[in-house]
């Protein structure tokens, strides 16, 4: 949902293609008229994620949500928790603290330690 780091995109199409090198301001799409400087394929702040209707449809079919290392602040994926939960998945946050999101469960502390630790209970 947030992008890939292995891709650039023209700003303008947003036309993206695999780039495994740094991104210089030289750097052209070939797929406009005048050429726009490529960005990162990545989502900033303020624009909308990648494949939220695959994300809202994964949401809805979970029985299970986890949310590991998260503040849980930045919408849309903030919300997640609440539409799982609407649609009966069981919500367990594994944070180093506690966020605001409305979890039925929660571990604290790291997630190499409390991951492995929740995921021996579902055994
Ligand atoms: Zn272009």
């Amino acid at each position: 949902m947030h992008g890939q780091l292995q891709k650039v995109k023209c700003p303008l199409s947003g036309k993206n293609q695999s780039w495994l090198k740094d991104v210089a301001a030289t750097d052209l799409c070939h797929c406009c008229k005048t050429p726009q400087p490529l960005r990162p394929d990545i989502v900033w702040f303020g624009e909308m994620p990648y494949q939220m209707e695959q994300c809202t449809d994964a949401l809805m079919q979970a029985d299970l949500f986890m949310s590991i290392g998260t503040s849980g602040q930045v919408y849309p994926a903030a919300g997640f928790v609440q539409i799982a939960a609407h649609a009966g998945a069981h919500t367990v946050e594994l944070n180093m603290e506690a966020s605001r999101g409305d979890f039925a469960e929660g571990y604290y502390g790291p997630a190499a330690k409390i991951v492995p630790v929740y995921l021996d209970t579902l055994s």
